[in-house]
């Protein structure tokens, strides 16, 4: 019997593995991840401003598994090694595979600026999004006993897609934390820095400036053109353009690292060629040297030939990888050839908290509180896609309006 190891049960991972076990066939799947549960990435912004328990967005993982087909191990992958076929996991040894499918998923990425590991709070999955959430009930506290206006501001570094995502959702809960610190909700001051001076590379200038106008006019002090230099605890120092000499502080209690990603560090420490933990994978989605390795979702790059640059990583590219090595694995145990991996993007949609998104789905544009429906929409149909029905029951997601 061939053995298939999936590797993380993100988007793509468990996408592939939902596919492959409806296959009949002389196989096996393991499936290996560090939790036993699944998380919907693309939420968790909401876990960490408070808007959403993480109940809403987890599910347990063995819940969606057929377990004739499929053994589920709750573990730590460190390594792969590919020549001898090989996986190395923290608690269970070693794992031997036929095939082995990589879906690793995203990390932090600091780019090497001093103290934004260490003096600035990170989200990458539930704890760490939940661990914002508490942090920010604690300032707000601690504002009730100092009155140290430092604890009402909630510093974001980086206004990207994460962080305008990010910043909406936390407009949305000013109220409940301004009644904790005992304040008006005026006074928590919801900071953005960015070193781009034209953001949201994703949509066009009109649409990109429609996300700023929004942001703004919700109360977000968005500073673009700011460089940030250095993360020492409670200061963000930041420079005004490449050539200022000078140093500028800005001072939060609250400081979350957004400003971007990369694929996970076993990604490196397996010897794969690759950039930011992200190897450049073949059209069928193997690794370069290996027809028995997939590396998929925020691990991998791959070219999209219309701008010659990689896809953006995203849920939706890593969902739509899944479903497609789940069926070019259907052909190689049958012996038969591998296919291509085709990919449109149906759009991209960005909430700014509850009531509030904008982008383009299809060639539309969008914006708004329709947006925001659509949004929810998407949100939903990835939960579908991946837990299926049930999944979207359990979790009451019908209110679209929580
Ligand atoms: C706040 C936010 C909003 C976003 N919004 C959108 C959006 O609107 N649309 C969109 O398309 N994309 C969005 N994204 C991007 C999207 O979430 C990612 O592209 C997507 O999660 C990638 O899916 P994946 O399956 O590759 O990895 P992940 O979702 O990161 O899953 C990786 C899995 O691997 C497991 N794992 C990791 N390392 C190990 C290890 N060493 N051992 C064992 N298990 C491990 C993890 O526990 C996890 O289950 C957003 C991201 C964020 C953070």
């Amino acid at each position: 019997m061939k053995e298939v190891l999936v590797l993380g049960a993100g988007y793509a991972g468990l996408k592939t593995v939902r596919n492959l076990q409806k296959e009949s066939g002389d196989f096996h799947i393991t499936l290996v991840d560090m939790n036993d549960y699944h998380y919907e990435a693309t939420e968790l912004h909401e876990v960490a401003a408070g808007s959403q328990p993480k109940d809403k967005i987890t599910y347990p993982i063995r819940d969606v598994l057929n377990d004739k087909k499929v053994t589920f191990l709750q573990d730590e992958v460190t390594k792969i090694d590919p020549a001898n076929k090989l996986v190395s996991v923290k608690k269970n040894g070693s794992l031997h595979y036929d095939y082995v499918v990589v879906a690793l998923g995203f990390c932090s990425e600091t780019f090497g600026i001093k103290g934004a590991q260490e003096n600035a709070l990170q989200m990458v999955d539930i704890d760490t999004a939940e661990a914002i959430h508490q942090h920010i009930i604690a300032m707000m506290k601690k504002y009730k006993e100092t009155k140290d206006k430092n604890y009402l501001k909630l510093l974001i570094c980086g206004a990207g897609f994460t962080g305008i995502e990010l910043a909406g959702a936390f407009v949305d809960e000013r109220k409940k934390y301004a009644q904790i610190a005992g304040v008006d909700e005026s006074e928590i001051e919801i900071i953005c820095v960015e070193a781009a001076t034209r953001i949201l590379p994703m949509f066009d200038d009109e649409m990109a400036q429609y996300g700023v106008n929004l942001i703004k006019k919700l109360g977000v002090n968005l500073m673009t053109g700011c460089m940030i230099k250095e993360i020492r605890p409670g200061q963000v120092v930041y420079a005004k353009g490449k050539d200022d000499p000078e140093e500028h502080v800005v001072e939060a209690a609250t400081i979350v690292w957004t400003t971007g990603v990369s694929g996970s560090p076993v990604i490196g420490e397996s010897g794969f060629e690759q950039r930011r933990g992200r190897v450049m994978v073949k059209p069928n989605l193997t690794a370069p040297d290996y027809d028995d390795v997939y590396i998929i979702g925020d691990v991998s790059a791959l070219m999209d030939s219309a701008s010659n640059r990689p896809f953006p990583t995203t849920a939706q590219i890593a969902t739509r990888m899944g479903a497609h090595v789940a069926t070019n694995l259907a052909h190689q145990l049958k012996g038969e050839a591998t296919e291509d991996f085709d990919f449109k993007s149906l759009g991209t949609v960005a909430s700014v908290g509850n009531t509030h998104a904008f982008g383009v789905v299809g060639t539309k544009k969008i914006k708004g509180y329709p947006a925001s429906f659509v949004k929810k929409a998407i949100m939903n149909k990835s939960l579908v896609d991946i837990g299926g029905l049930k999944e979207l029951l359990a979790k009451g997601r019908f209110d679209l309006y929580h």
